[in-house]
């Protein structure tokens, strides 16, 4: 991480300020230092096609960062910047070390490290190899910013928020003082790095055949597997709706999308309260808030048809569906126990 990426937050004088950046910058380094040399035993060593792939997602990064208009913003990804490791040790790994399943992930990538774990998937899955490898550079190269708070105590504050993209994930004080996670925006970062993703891969659809013998079948194919695809579809919806508003070319208005997940420049976003009405933005940074909600039919066709419906008494009423009457993290946890039944 870079200082320039930290804002500490607290009544103090500049030059503490400064201290405090300098400190959590070697903090989080020693932090990732411990995770590598941990982690060393379970690594797979690196063979010449990965080496080559991660040298080929420079190259079409380099070229799609240019094609956008934001060649300022790429950063040169390092080939030690990925741990492999088979799938019971990347399980494990999520479990022990950071406390969360990663039974349904083919990688991870750790937000201000820039580190990505990755599973070793089999010889005939390699698009999808290529396609989880691409997805978690595209998150490295995503803005990434951190604010932490400091008392004046000097005392680091637990309460903090990071931003990698359009995702938010925030620590409050809740009820009782007690800290609690907030999640926002994390559908609509995970259609957008996904689709950025596919992209870049269908523009090198022949390179793919030619280098790495993957069919233009499988490559189609893949929308079979794909995870994300009712983010994408909610996003796709709500795009084509505010271009049209905004008199504007949905795959014009498309790429401020795709470019700004680099920038960081989120002022745009009011765009959608503008077109959707107020509380609009909070239903779509709401999309993703769960992980289950990438996998729930009925609450992908929610955000369907709230984006859909031009009857503002409708909206209203996907709304208390979405929320279920409840905001945040009341609603999570009734959310949470829904989907575990
Ligand atoms: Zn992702």
């Amino acid at each position: 991480m870079k200082e320039s990426e930290i804002k500490i937050i607290g009544k103090m004088d500049d030059e503490s300020r400064e201290e405090f950046k300098r400190e959590t910058v070697a903090g989080l380094d020693r932090e990732v230092e411990k995770i590598l040399s941990a982690t060393k035993q379970f690594e797979l060593p690196k063979n010449e096609e990965d080496l080559r792939i991660i040298e080929k997602i420079n190259i079409w990064l380099e070229e799609y960062f240019k094609n956008i208009g934001a060649e300022e913003f790429v950063k040169k990804i390092k080939a030690d910047q990925f741990v492999i490791l088979q799938e019971n040790d990347f399980v494990k790994i999520g479990h022990d070390m950071f406390d969360s399943d990663w039974s349904h992930h083919h990688a991870k990538m750790m937000p201000g490290m820039d580190i990505v774990f990755v599973k070793r998937l089999p010889e005939t899955e390699k698009f999808a190899a290529l396609v989880s490898y691409l997805h978690e550079a595209v998150h490295i190269e995503s803005r990434f910013k951190l604010n932490a708070f400091v008392s004046k105590e000097g005392v680091e504050d637990p309460r903090g928020m990071h931003r990698l993209g359009y995702s938010i994930k925030s620590t409050k004080k809740g009820k009782d003082e007690k800290l609690e996670n907030y999640d926002y925006f994390d559908g609509l970062n995970e259609a957008i790095t996904q689709m950025i993703t596919l992209d870049i891969l269908r523009q090198h659809g022949q390179e793919l055949e030619r280098d790495y013998s993957i069919t233009p079948e499988e490559q189609k194919n893949f929308k079979f597997k794909d995870g994300y695809m009712g983010y994408e579809y909610v996003y796709m919806v709500m795009l084509q709706k505010l271009a049209e508003n905004l008199n504007q070319n949905p795959r014009d208005y498309n790429k401020k999308f795709n470019k700004n997940i680099f920038t960081g420049d989120l002022m745009f976003l009011r765009d959608v309260e503008k077109v959707f009405g107020k509380g609009s933005l909070r239903v779509l940074a709401f999309m993703g808030s769960h992980p289950p909600h990438a996998s729930d039919l009925e609450m992908i066709k929610f955000f369907e048809g709230y984006f859909l419906t031009e009857d503002e008494n409708e909206r209203k009423e996907i709304v208390e569906k979405i929320f279920s009457g409840e905001e945040d993290k009341g609603y999570f946890e009734k959310y949470k126990k829904r989907a575990e039944k």
